[in-house]
């Protein structure tokens, strides 16, 4: 599918005027009619949630326009979770899905009335150690182990991966949960990432539901809730065709029709922990041409750097650009589109067929809505980006501002130099 701005040159030149690039914009509309469509596609199931996770774009501004559709929030550090109680998320509305985690987190967690989901077998003990008892509604992370495979060979490597209980060990784990008063259980798993089909949801429903009937058939423990995770992915590439949200949701409803119904347990409540599918299409990384470069290669250099996306550095993940003013002028020029880092891995594209790029050009870098500004980093002194949401009436709102030098020296306490330094290079 070709892929196309949710803006205009004409309108990123009027914000440009006002707020300087690089900035990532985001597009009130497009996540709106999305985050319905989920509503809408696991409707059949009444408590039905999808917990938005907050790493993937922890701004409040666009975290309450989630919370307008039902959303509520998963967080995996104490800052995610003071964020979402500021920004208006309260007790079950926020999921703590975190690992590794620091005491402090849990009664933070706690306190805030956050369903807490255990990744590891030990810290059933943690808990309770931490907390002095075991709340009535917890949840435990699964990891099968080995491959896991969808139909259209899509997959991932569980094994591998640091998160969840083995079986035996979740099986054991609600045992004890039990015994120490849990009153009402959740399981939860993330296998695969960025699964661009809609086959992922379907195949872990069926995985998680057939181990629910057994774990209830042996424990006792009644189960409120069945957790999916994120993993939803999205068409970064113009050859990709989206995910359907509404077969996927459908898929989902058959699964839970043959294996949780006839078991009796047709009143479970299904949560979704999606990042990427809420935010990832409706965010852009907007940055203007600054430089280019003949050597060995053709270089186009941008004001933006790796600092404010990383995922290409980080994944060498593929993000679309269009050149803005020349959607329909011929690729026929081949780019490295670089940023200033000194790394040679600052570069948001390699060997990428683009029109011909001038001095001055506004590039509109697709879907950085998730995992894109939060990934934000100081690396070469660079500064985090501004974000800018796009109403849907074609206004807009600086939503966070970018950072400045002042706020990058703010935490030399033992070393006050910002005190000397010029911020306005007026000298
Ligand atoms: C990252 C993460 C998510 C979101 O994943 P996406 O692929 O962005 O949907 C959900 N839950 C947990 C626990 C995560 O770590």
């Amino acid at each position: 599918m070709k892929k196309t701005p949710f803006t205009t040159k004409e309108k990123l030149e009027e914000i440009i005027k006002e707020i300087p690039t690089p900035f990532h914009i985001y597009d009130e509309k497009g996540m709106r009619e999305n985050a319905k469509a989920v509503r809408d596609a696991f409707a059949w199931n009444p408590g039905f949630k999808e917990y938005f996770a907050v790493k993937a774009n922890p701004n409040p501004v666009l975290m309450q326009i989630l919370q307008e559709y039902g959303c509520g929030v998963d967080c995996s550090s104490l800052t995610e979770l003071m964020l979402s109680d500021a920004a208006g998320f309260h007790g079950h509305d926020i999921m703590f899905s975190s690992n590794d985690t620091p005491a402090e987190e849990f009664v933070y967690a706690d306190k805030l009335g956050a369903i807490i989901n255990l990744d590891d077998f030990t810290h059933v003990q943690f808990l309770e150690d931490t907390l002095g008892y075991i709340p009535e509604t917890i949840s435990c992370r699964f990891n099968p182990g080995g491959v896991y495979e969808v139909s259209n060979g899509i997959m991932d490597n569980p094994g591998d991966a640091k998160y969840g209980m083995t079986k035996e060990q979740i099986i054991e784990a609600y045992k004890i949960l039990k015994q120490k008063g849990a009153k009402h259980f959740g399981i939860h798993a993330f296998l695969v990432s960025n699964t661009v089909t809609n086959d992922y949801y379907p195949s872990l429903a069926k995985t998680l539901f057939e181990l629910v009937v057994e774990i209830s058939k042996e424990t006792g423990c009644k189960f409120d809730f069945i957790n999916l995770s994120g993993g939803v992915g999205i068409p970064y590439r113009p050859d990709q065709t989206p995910n359907d949200i509404f077969a996927i949701g459908e898929g989902v409803h058959k699964v839970y029709d043959e294996i949780l119904v006839p078991a009796g347990l047709g009143d479970v409540k299904i949560f979704t922990e999606m990042g990427r599918f809420m935010m990832g299409p409706y965010g852009a990384l907007v940055t203007k041409a600054i430089h280019e470069k003949h050597t060995y290669k053709e270089y186009i250099g941008v004001d933006a750097c790796a600092a404010n996306l990383m995922r290409p550095a980080m994944y060498g993940a593929y993000h679309h650009i269009t050149v803005m003013g020349k959607e329909n002028s011929p690729c026929d020029h081949k780019y490295d589109v670089t940023g200033s880092l000194c790394e040679n891995n600052d570069k948001f594209a390699v060997d990428r067929m683009l029109p011909e790029i001038e001095k001055g050009d506004i590039l509109f870098i697709h879907d950085t809505g998730a995992h894109g500004s939060s990934m934000g980093y100081n690396y070469n002194g660079r500064l985090w980006s501004a974000e800018v949401l796009l109403k849907e009436d074609g206004s807009y709102e600086l939503i966070r501002r970018a950072q400045t030098p002042r706020d990058y020296f703010s935490t030399l306490d033992c070393f006050p130099i910002y005190k000397e330094i010029d911020f306005d290079l007026k000298k």
